[in-house]
């Protein structure tokens, strides 16, 4: 199946600079869990399997994609998916956590200070206790097997790349813990990799993918990453009111093209701004979608 599929900007400016505009449709792939949360998170569940466990435990937020795709995926492979969710549990489950149950899963609310110790937490260890055979897996599915499986997307999108015969010279990506990126940059054929994070402070992020991607590859070409800390729009889940007019644009623009809220739709704000100062001049861009539509649940849809 072709997923590349060019992109219109709302500004002319891309033509002027010989610059073009691409996106692999990362959301089309795998229905079931759509985007890098799936490849982050098969090797994960086929380690879990090969164990012979029978839980797959993760952490997450209300929306979060990263549980939305665990549920789904555990279920497909007979393991059950248990939540921690950050915060509360409302009588009124997010949508995301409803999906979460209907799988199957099941849900812990915790409080903000087991949240942040994670693994290390005296909630981990009472719900170890509950279910001793489980398998742990990190906020994100960001660990050295997610890695990996990001390193086989690299390798997946690059043998996808010939169909339109275009040979692209950029990657341009979203990053929360940066794990998807660090399996591209590991990859010895990926390109110059232009990496909008979706967090504040994304520039700390340098030293994390590079240290990941070493672990993934110890040739990895570390000079190929560029983060543009800018467009953040705020913090983690912000979407202020020029970013949702912005992802109305581009929606009319490509009506097949929908973008998320949290993580895509600044990556290809912030693109367009980098693309108008200038600094992109000439480059053959491929936007790498890495999904996430169904966080739109946590947002007004447009
Ligand atoms: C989780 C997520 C990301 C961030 O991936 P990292 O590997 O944590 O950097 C990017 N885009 C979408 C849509 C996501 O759900």
């Amino acid at each position: 199946m072709i997923q590349t599929f060019s992109l219109t900007l709302p500004k002319k400016k891309c033509v002027e600079q010989g610059i073009s505009v691409s996106i692999y449709r990362g959301d089309l792939e795998h229905p079931a869990a759509p985007g890098n949360k799936w490849h982050k998170l098969k090797y994960n569940i086929d380690y879990a399997k090969k164990l012979g466990l029978t839980h797959v435990i993760s952490f997450g937020g209300p929306y979060s994609n990263h549980l939305h795709a665990l549920a789904n995926i555990s279920h497909s492979v007979s393991l059950q998916a248990v939540a921690i969710v950050r915060g509360e549990l409302h009588p009124t489950l997010t949508p995301t956590l409803r999906d979460f149950v209907q799988q199957g899963g099941i849900l812990w609310p915790s409080q903000r200070r087991d949240y942040t110790l994670g693994i290390e937490s005296d909630l981990a260890k009472q719900i170890t206790a509950f279910y001793p055979n489980a398998y742990w897996v990190p906020e994100g599915g960001s660990n050295a097997l997610g890695i990996a499986g990001c390193y086989d997307w690299a390798e997946q999108i690059l043998q996808q790349e010939t169909v339109p015969q275009q040979q692209f010279d950029t990657w341009v990506l979203s990053a929360g813990t940066g794990a998807t990126c660090a399996g591209f940059l590991a990859h010895p054929h990926s390109p110059e990799l232009l990496v909008f994070p979706a967090l504040k402070k994304g520039e700390n992020l340098l030293p994390t993918i590079n240290a990941f991607a070493l672990k993934q590859n110890t040739n990895s070409q570390l000079d190929k990453l560029s983060i543009i800390a800018d467009y953040h729009h705020g913090g983690y889940a912000k979407f202020p009111v020029e970013l949702q007019e912005y992802v109305k644009q581009i929606h009319q623009l490509n009506p097949n093209v929908k973008l998320d809220p949290v993580y895509t739709a600044k990556v290809v704000y912030g693109l367009e701004q980098e693309i108008r100062k200038g600094r992109l001049k000439n480059k053959k861009l491929l936007i790498i979608h890495t999904g996430g539509l169904q966080g739109w649940s946590g947002f007004n849809q447009y």
